[in-house]
């Protein structure tokens, strides 16, 4: 059997591969040592560790595996997915919108990292803890879907007013721009500010990969990380700004886990 696990800055991605058939699991990174413990019980596996938390994961690891670098490991096991999807496209853009936003330009025998941004999964669980106490990211997310943003973000049509904006008026101009009166700040519900947040969130990252898919020549943008697990709202944020920008979104069914299945493929 091989193993592959991503090490992360919130969560630990796991794959066991065995002969083709793939099992999935999730750790909170804090419980790192348990991961190690759990991992030091299979003898006779391969195993392959990446991600931020890979050298203090192997540190506690009873025989020391192998390391790769994330950005290798995430693009194999984005290719690993496409071909079992026949997905035929030789080139295009992956962002892992992970605690943070990566993004990279990808072909079938290489791939370089285009850039990234700090506006990623941990944001919008740093923001929703600050805007409104709440911490349970699957709390988060159905609560966000509930939301509106109308009353937090400035539209384009409420700069525009009544007039032809040269752009489409229900872009947003503003993200959190649209000032209320302080009186009414406390009117402001849970679910809209989270969804507030979440707009925050997947129009910086689908705009900023549109930019580097137009940088790069590509139209497709895979979209893979956990920040996308139950997570409704932020979906259609990205596919949305994403299409508007003029590119091809896509999502990976256990994207998240492209890093981890990457690593299981090291020979
Ligand atoms: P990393 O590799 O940096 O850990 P991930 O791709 O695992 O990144 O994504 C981490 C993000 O996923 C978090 O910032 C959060 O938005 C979201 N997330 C999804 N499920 C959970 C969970 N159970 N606990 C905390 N965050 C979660």
């Amino acid at each position: 059997m091989n193993i592959g696990i991503d090490a992360g800055g919130t969560l630990i991605k796991v794959v066991c591969r065995d002969r083709g058939s793939l099992k999935y699991h999730k750790f909170p990174s804090i419980q790192l040592d348990y991961v190690a413990s759990w991992i030091n019980g299979f003898d006779e596996a391969q195993i392959c560790v990446t991600g931020g938390k890979a050298s203090l994961l192997k540190s506690k690891m009873k025989h020391k595996p192998a390391e790769i670098v994330e950005f290798e490991a995430t693009s194999q096991g984005v290719r690993y997915f496409l071909t079992k999807n026949d997905f035929e496209e030789d080139a295009y853009l992956v962002t892992n919108v992970g605690t943070g936003t990566s993004i990279h330009h990808v072909t079938e025998h290489w791939q370089q990292r285009m850039g990234g941004t700090g506006v990623g999964g941990g944001t919008m669980m740093g923001l929703a803890q600050l805007l409104t106490g709440l911490t349970d990211y699957e709390e988060i997310v159905r609560l966000a879907a509930k939301g509106s943003r109308n009353r937090i973000d400035l539209l384009v049509s409420h700069i525009y007013e009544g007039a032809e904006p040269p752009i489409p008026g229900d872009l947003t101009a503003s993200n959190f721009g649209n000032l209320l009166p302080s009186a009414s700040l406390a009117s402001l519900s849970k679910e809209e500010l989270l969804a507030a947040v979440i707009g925050l969130v997947g129009e910086t990252v689908a705009t900023t990969s549109v930019l580097a898919a137009g940088q790069c020549g590509v139209s497709t943008v895979i979209f893979i990380g956990s920040s996308f697990l139950r997570n409704k709202l932020l979906k259609e944020v990205v596919i949305r700004y994403t299409k508007l920008r003029g590119g091809s979104p896509l999502f990976l069914q256990n994207g998240e886990f492209c890093g981890a299945v990457g690593a299981s493929l090291y020979e």
